[in-house]
């Protein structure tokens, strides 16, 4: 029997659900802007939480049965919008949580969009692609009465990709006897996709560190990055700032992180999507764990994997100059507390990550429109929607002395209550 006295350590931070974390950020905002209470209680609720089962039958021909969700916070401004994600956390409240999230970042982007979110109760890995098939063509069908182009569109989020949206536009327009590519975004660009919508999310991350990099007085190619996670958003934002000329010097997946202080060779690693698990294989000077790489002494983390990895348990070892959100709800709210105290700027997931929601955007309007954008026009726009964005944050910020997250918070309930005061409460 060992005699060792276990090490003293710190009592956890419980961590809170996105829904509660979503409400606490909600009331934080809503006591800098001039906004009817009314309306605040009203954003704390979603509109309508749809739980559904989804019967799948296995490879092995047996039958099991997950549940699903889609959860519809609010259409002031326009048809719920936002993902669908295939993890086995995802929960009720959860999606409530995620969807209010998506709300204030359309709003933040001023996207003619409301929110939403749904999912599967599943572990995406343990499917075959067959198996994936049929989970997602029979979440259409139970979705089919509460989506569609003008009311709720999905796109892709943890768990699910192109060709998972592909399936469930080809099983709701099979139902509705027409093809319809405007209800879901995401989808590969042969069957209405828009070019750039997957690279989007990493793209506006890279585009928001770069503008913040600015702001804070120093050159791109000066600058150090570490970025937690290496899927769609993590890979394409270190890219992307690497093309640009700045150091990125950590990256990781699941298995790990690796390290080199001079910089890597980032262009050389395959991302998830090419090569899943593959940051780990390439060579590196040091390899870190992925709680290490978010305690970097580097001029911008950028947490791009899951939520709440920065909590009030490693908070004050966070050392970098700036941390840029490219997942969703990476910062706990009491971490986020605890970096503002300690002049840590937090550039936050609603503004960094929203060039998703974006291109999504755009790749509507090319749906409805039928007429395909380039490449070159969907990055042109997508760069002056994220500049306007990012200066209607950044005056938030200067008129009122206010973080950047209470900043993204204003100016997206100021657009929404505006939205709710002028159609009015009915019946
Ligand atoms: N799932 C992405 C997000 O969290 C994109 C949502 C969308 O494109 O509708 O922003």
């Amino acid at each position: 029997m060992s005699t060792q006295q276990p090490e003293e350590t710190k009592p956890e931070e419980q961590l809170d659900s996105a829904l509660v974390t979503a409400r606490r950020q909600l009331e934080r905002a809503a006591t800098h802007v001039d906004v009817d209470d009314g309306v605040i209680e009203r954003l704390k609720h979603p509109t309508r939480v749809e739980q559904v089962s989804v019967p799948l039958e296995r490879d092995d021909g047996s039958v099991e049965v997950f549940t699903g969700y889609r959860a519809q916070h609010d259409d002031v401004r326009g048809p719920y919008k936002g993902g669908l994600r295939y993890h086995p956390e995802v929960n009720a409240d959860e999606c409530i949580g995620l969807s209010m999230w998506m709300t204030w970042k359309c709003a933040v982007m001023d996207l003619p969009f409301g929110g939403g979110k749904g999912g599967i109760s599943i572990d995406p890995k343990s499917l075959s692609d067959d198996e994936k098939e049929r989970l997602t063509r029979r979440f259409a069908e139970e979705l089919r009465y509460v989506i569609g182009p003008t009311t709720d569109v999905p796109a892709p989020d943890m768990g699910t990709d192109a060709q998972t949206m592909a399936w469930f536009m080809d099983a709701y327009s099979m139902q509705q006897g027409e093809t319809i590519p405007g209800v879901v975004t995401g989808k590969p660009p042969v069957i209405g996709g828009s070019y750039g919508r997957g690279e989007a999310p990493g793209r506006s991350t890279a585009i928001i560190a770069r503008e913040a990099v600015d702001y804070y007085g120093e050159e791109l190619s000066d600058t150090t990055v570490a970025v937690q996670g290496f899927g769609s958003v993590g890979a394409n934002a270190a890219r992307l700032l690497e093309e640009w000329g700045a150091d990125v010097v950590a990256v990781s997946d699941v298995n790990g992180a690796i390290y080199d202080p001079d910089g890597l060779d980032i262009e050389s690693i395959p991302t998830h999507e090419e090569e899943p698990e593959a940051v780990m294989q390439q060579d590196a000077p040091e390899t870190l764990t992925n709680e290490e790489v978010l305690e970097l002494d580097v001029d911008v983390l950028i947490p791009a994997a899951i939520g709440n990895v920065i909590t009030a348990d490693n908070a004050d070892d966070i050392a970098a100059d700036v941390v840029v959100e490219g997942a969703n709800g990476p910062t706990t709210f009491a971490a986020d507390t605890i970096l503002e105290e300690r002049g840590v700027p937090v550039v936050p997931d609603i503004l960094a990550n929203a060039g998703g929601v974006t291109v999504s955007y755009f790749e509507w309007l090319q749906d409805i429109n039928r007429r395909k954008w380039s490449l070159e026009e969907v990055n042109a726009e997508l760069e002056e929607k994220m500049l306007d964005a990012w200066d209607n944050v950044r005056t938030e910020v200067e008129d009122k002395d206010l973080s950047w997250r209470d900043a993204a918070y204003v100016v997206a309930l100021s657009r929404i209550a505006e939205a709710k005061a002028t159609r009015g409460l009915w019946p």
